[in-house]
């Protein structure tokens, strides 16, 4: 059972949480995000801290310091528990107010966003204690790794996460950190942002659960946008590949990479709301239940670059060598469209951008969009089923289109608009596709 910042950001809410986790006798492993804000503070006190501004840092630190101290006071009744708790706090901002002295690292970076997750699980962990609810706290920087890409240790993690299990037979709840890791060196590092979903589905395939749950603030998955449009309903069952484009492609519930490890060992994942426990939620499953449209969802941020070349016209390897440029500078390619003279494509991070686009001079004229938005329409079997393009071009004649990405897998079509048209594009498909 895996619960977001949200989930976690008032004692209340850790109360719901500790009701939850109690519901049933059968045994779990609960990961926790870090309070709800706290891991952006504390990614602006690092940026603080690399520019060298030691005020502003320290000024935020207190500000934290402070949310924490009011946390706590709310959150245990006992003097025990609640010296218990200032004592965590203690610890963890002296470690913050000593990194002010020293010089700026990556690696000072990564201890420094740490503290969310480690901060949120002890206090929870002071919590239960007062409320007698028996759990073993397991430091997740004892069994989560990342090898030299960043990318997790699965075998790794299964042993010594099994090992670590064995130590605490008596126990059946396990409480630990989400988005947490130590890298290749040994360094503290992390799973990216909103990685806390990665950690559980990580655990879940390293212990054979029978079940990944993600709880939210919302109740599942949503056909639409629910932060655009009016009217959205959750969407009761996906299909792995269907959540996997979901999630990446801007559904903002889920941390993208979590659906491989389902896959991968075969277990669900449910996606629950912790306002509303009992709703149904969202369930990603190998098998997508229904065919036809489930949802939509949009990507900000998106560059849109298209190489023109009159030399390409039946040319082989001129798409390789485009690549190439991309895969020199790490930059993930998201849609590529082509014509006999050009290709388009995008890409979501734009830090090589110059260098790119030099280098693709050298093979045609190049055109940079800025500020795109890919939208996303994803169902089972949707380009299977004929009427489901006519009803998107239909329903988007108004709108200019710059990118149309179709048959290349059964669950997507995709369309890349100017981000000024985003929120008009999700609300007509939202009529168009859902009668919504
Ligand atoms: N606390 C981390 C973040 O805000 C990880 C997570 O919440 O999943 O990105
Ligand atoms: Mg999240």
């Amino acid at each position: 059972m895996k619960f977001g910042g949200t989930s976690v950001g008032k004692p209340e809410r850790m109360n719901e949480i500790s009701k939850l986790i109690t519901k049933d006798e059968e045994p779990k492993i609960v990961v926790l995000s870090a309070l709800s804000g706290s891991t952006n503070s504390l990614s602006e006190i690092s940026s603080f801290l690399s520019k060298g501004d030691r005020t502003a840092a320290k000024q935020r630190i207190d500000t934290l310091e402070q949310h924490y101290q009011n946390f706590i006071i709310q959150l245990v009744k006992e003097e025990a528990f609640y010296n218990k708790a200032k004592t965590i706090i203690a610890e963890h901002f002296e470690f913050l107010n000593i990194i002010l002295k020293i010089s700026y690292s990556e690696a000072l970076n990564k201890d420094i966003l740490a503290q969310g997750e480690l901060l949120s699980t002890k206090l929870f962990s002071v919590f239960l204690e007062e409320k007698k609810i028996d759990h073993a706290l397991l430091p997740a920087l004892d069994f989560m790794t990342i090898d030299y890409l960043g990318e997790p240790q699965v075998g790794s993690i299964k042993v010594k996460l099994t090992q670590i299990l064995k130590k605490h037979k008596n126990a059946r709840i396990f409480l630990t950190q989400g988005y947490i890791c130590r890298n290749s060196k040994g360094e503290v590092d992390n799973l990216k942002r909103g990685g806390s979903d990665y950690t559980a589905s990580l655990i879940a395939g390293a212990i054979n659960a029978s079940v990944c749950e993600i709880w939210t603030d919302i109740d599942g998955m949503h056909n639409n946008d629910p932060r655009i449009v009016e009217k959205t309903k959750p969407v009761g069952r996906l299909s792995f590949d269907e959540a996997a484009e979901l999630a990446y492609f801007g559904a903002k519930i889920l941390h993208p990479a979590s659906i491989w490890p389902a896959q991968y060992f075969n277990f669900p994942v449910r996606l629950l709301n912790t306002m509303s426990p009992d709703s149904p939620g969202t369930l990603i499953v190998g098998d997508a239940g229904s065919v036809g449209v489930k949802a939509v969802a949009a990507k900000d941020f998106i560059t849109a670059i298209k190489i023109k070349s009159s030399r390409m016209l039946l040319a082989y390897g001129f798409l390789r060598k485009i690549f190439e440029v991309f895969e020199k500078y790490q930059t993930a390619i998201d849609m590529v469209t082509t014509s006999e003279v050009a290709v388009s494509l995008t890409i979501d991070n734009d830090a090589y951008l110059p260098e790119i686009v030099k280098e693709l001079e050298l093979y045609g004229t190049v055109e940079v969009d800025n500020d795109q938005t890919i939208v996303s329409i994803v169902g089972n079997q949707i380009t299977r089923t004929e009427d489901v393009l006519a009803k998107v071009f239909k329903t988007l004649s108004g709108v200019p289109v710059r990118m149309v990405s179709y048959g290349g897998s059964q669950h997507n079509i995709s369309i890349l608009v100017a981000r000024d048209q985003k929120e008009k594009t999700l609300r007509l498909l939202n009529k168009g596709l859902f009668g919504m």
